[in-house]
């Protein structure tokens, strides 16, 4: 029942097109019985450029041998289980859960990539930092974070190092002295990094918006740096009382949200990072499940997640529809809810909310 919606081959005309090409672009040509399945996967090959494929070149768990892992480790992984648990639970190697928990990440990085390109103008949106550590508690990261005031969206994180020296004198001091003599003095990216969320943001809104910080002074230069006049930015002192009429609010508890299904990100705890890029792949499946999976509040229909409410798409997305098909063709990538693949993310936004309303970005290159 599967039919190919594209070659997936980049420099051949049948997979440029955004609509999915004239379904006669191809030949059957038999299949093939992988062990890990109990049926045959079909294949195929391009009438135009005679490359070979098979319905698992559209797929994310394309060479995988354990793919019936990935939506429960993706559950588990974002319900603040470790690495080495997630194994132990799935009779996995904890080398193969490692490497299948990069593998999501990269999919669901396009996956986020693709399904919210374009967020409505004129909106507000509320930025601040977490604070972590890769390894040891004296190499200290920032993770700045921008999310959608009303729906909760989180739009964009990212992670860098960051220099908190303790009081001379003291024994943290020594070590972090200790530390610098053998890597070097420790880079402060904080500044960097907002920078990247902040242009993140930029690339999905046309006009003006709204942007709510804390009194930090760097972030004021930064945004206006990216934004320009279409910015307007509104401050809250951090020391103001963290409750619900608090403008920072909804950024706070997202915040906190993170820190309890991801593992790494809870204080006192085994689950460290060791390498930072491994938590901006965290993040990455955090997101994935943030803003598509759960439900946006406890008292929300279990429907309403922050991206139905936003309007990216038309319902939530369940975990196996998350890791069903590659992300990496940009708005030509096979829409997380098609359930024959024959829909590409540009496709599948205009069937359900019509032409005009939304024009996929086509991201080249990729
Ligand atoms: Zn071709």
């Amino acid at each position: 029942m599967f039919e190919p919606p594209r070659c997936p081959n980049r420099d051949c005309p049948r997979h440029l097109a955004l609509e999915s090409p004239a379904r006669a672009f191809y030949w059957r040509v038999g299949s093939y019985q992988p062990r890990c399945r109990d049926e045959p996967v079909p294949r195929f090959r391009c009438k135009t450029c005679r490359i070979g494929f098979s319905r698992q070149t559209f797929r994310h768990d394309y060479r995988d041998r354990r793919p019936q892992c990935n939506k429960p480790l993706f559950r588990l992984l974002t319900s603040g289980v470790g690495l080495r648990q997630s194994a132990r639970l799935l009779g996995l190697g904890v080398q193969s859960v490692q490497k299948k928990f990069c593998k999501i990440a990269r999919t669901l990085t396009f996956l986020h990539e693709n399904l919210s390109a374009e967020l409505p103008t004129g909106g507000t949106y509320v930025m601040d930092e977490e604070e972590t550590f890769e390894a040891a508690s004296i190499r200290p990261l920032t993770m700045p974070v921008v999310i959608h005031r009303e729906t909760w969206l989180v739009v964009a994180a990212s992670v860098g190092s960051i220099r908190r020296l303790a009081p001379a004198g003291t024994a943290r001091r020594r070590r972090q002295a200790w530390d610098e003599g053998d890597r070097g003095r420790r880079p402060d990216e904080s500044s960097a990094c907002v920078y990247e969320v902040l242009l993140e943001l930029d690339r999905r809104i046309e006009g003006r918006l709204t942007l709510q910080t804390d009194k930090k002074v760097s972030y004021a230069a930064i945004a206006t740096g990216v934004f320009g006049d279409r910015l307007r930015h509104e401050t809250t002192a951090s020391t103001r009382l963290r409750a619900t009429h608090n403008p920072l609010f909804p950024i706070n508890t997202t915040l906190a949200m993170s820190r309890d299904n991801c593992g790494r990100l809870r204080r006192k705890s085994w689950l460290v990072t060791k390498v930072r890029e491994r938590l901006r792949a965290q993040m990455a499946l955090w997101m994935v499940y943030r803003n598509y999976v759960r439900r946006r509040f406890n008292r929300d229909q279990t429907d309403e997640t922050p991206a139905r409410l936003l309007g990216l798409v038309p319902r939530q997305l369940f975990p196996e529809e998350v890791v069903r098909w590659r992300q990496d063709w940009g708005a030509r990538s096979p829409h997380p809810m098609s359930l024959r693949g024959d829909r590409s993310i540009a496709e599948g936004h205009q069937k359900t909310f019509g032409p005009g309303l939304w024009t996929p970005r086509v991201v080249s290159g990729l």
